[in-house]
């Protein structure tokens, strides 16, 4: 497995496959042709039908030159594409003679493959790929996930997550500061500072922190919506899962940050087993990859915070995961707003649940989180392309009917 640096990036929302990928793409593509006189970017399959929504013709825009790039919008049938997010970059000269193309596709998490070449494949630094094995030696040698982590990865990875922290925290806050609609013609408001400033006097402590909670996953959620900065975790869409547990713990238990950090390693590799044995990628297995991990995610760095042993922070991982499969993308209009910024507070209350549920149930359980993971990844492989990113069903149809 990569580098948790691979899984954690720093970069602009809405989406890590739609807006982070193709930025990277056509940075590259722009560096290899610096004599380009102009450039012409054509989306395809998820790339075409939801890129509108999520800001993918922006993004390569801002790169390549609002007034040098044509983007087109393509109607290639899925069928004959060789992967649901393909883009085609061409260059040329100022005579309309073409000088290049390039084929990219856009593989989850912002990362780029590019026909012909080797995959952009990051170094693997994890010899050890499942939890089974993970959990075997972290119990030979008596340690946390998150050691393992250091171990692995040295103890600079501690820096990394330590400015994705802060990247996190600055975004729940902006998010918490700003009011008024998103962007992209839907109308949604904002909601995030109205959720945070309610304060009853009769509230209960379950109501109060179910509402923070979801007030700081709607923080990070509408942020990402906005084309803000966020950090994937482990995709842009489900961004607000994770952050949104660790600062409410952070906030009213008065965590440290060396704890965050631990419990960013340990959902670390949570995210990079699911990436590694399945996908995150709503285009490839729906949103049971992106929330439905983030949601894994956040169970298993909460049951860190907790100090739970390494067997109920698989339970926690692998109910949370367990919950969410079969759960589709059909963001409606491609923007990444309904039901994509509900769906991360949801996911945020039920990360809590089932570190609840692990606290008590850990001896009970018989699916184990490697199994739950190749469930996901065979149920979405299984799910019509209508229900992957494409926004040709669900509430992205019914919405209009
Ligand atoms: S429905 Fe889920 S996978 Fe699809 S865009 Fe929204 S958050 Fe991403």
């Amino acid at each position: 497995m990569e580098s948790l640096k691979e899984l954690y990036r720093i970069g602009r929302g809405p989406s890590s496959s739609h807006t982070i990928a193709p930025t990277r793409a056509a940075e590259l593509f722009a560096a290899e042709n610096p004599g380009a006189d102009h450039f012409r970017a054509t989306l395809c399959g998820s790339l075409s039908k939801t890129g509108r929504g999520h800001m993918t013709d922006t993004a390569i825009l801002d790169v390549l030159g609002r007034t040098k790039c044509e983007i087109i919008f393509s109607d290639r049938p899925d069928e004959e594409l060789p992967h649901p997010n393909t883009m085609i970059f061409e260059a040329f000269a100022a005579d309309g003679h073409g000088m290049s193309a390039l084929e990219v596709y856009s593989v989850g998490g912002g990362r780029i493959a590019i026909k012909g070449r080797p995959a952009e494949k990051a170094q693997d630094v994890y010899q050890l790929s499942t939890f089974e094995e993970i959990r075997d030696y972290c119990n030979q040698k008596n340690m946390r996930i998150c050691q393992y982590v250091y171990e692995t990865e040295g103890e600079t990875i501690k820096e990394y997550l330590s400015e994705i922290w802060q990247q996190m925290k600055r975004t729940i806050e902006a998010g918490l500061a700003a009011e008024g609609i998103l962007q992209g013609g839907l109308a949604v408001q904002r909601k995030a500072r109205y959720l945070y400033r309610q304060n009853h006097i009769d509230e209960s402590p379950q109501t109060r922190e179910n509402r923070l909670v979801c007030a700081f996953a709607y923080a990070v959620s509408e942020e990402n919506a906005d084309g803000g900065t966020i950090v994937t975790a482990p995709t842009c869409g489900a961004s607000g899962v994770l952050p949104a547990t660790l600062y409410y713990m952070q906030q009213y238990r008065r965590l440290p940050d060396e704890k965050i950090i631990d419990a960013l390693a340990t959902a670390g590799i949570i995210g990079n087993l699911i990436k590694t044995n399945a996908s995150i990628s709503g285009a490839e297995c729906g949103c049971q990859a992106e929330v439905g991990s983030a949601c894994s995610m956040a169970a298993a760095g909460l049951s860190e915070l907790f100090g739970m042993e390494i067997d109920q922070i698989e339970y926690a991982a692998e109910v949370a995961m367990e919950h969410h499969l079969g759960l589709t993308c059909d963001p409606i209009s491609g923007l990444v707003q309904i039901p994509c910024i509900e769906r991360n507070a949801v996911a945020a209350m039920r990360a809590m649940n089932a570190l609840s549920l692990a606290n008590f149930l850990t001896h009970t359980r018989k699916i184990s989180f490697d199994v739950v993971v190749k469930t996901m990844y065979e149920t979405g492989r299984d799910l019509f392309s209508k229900y992957r990113e494409t926004s040709e069903g669900g509430l992205a149809k019914t919405y209009f009917e």
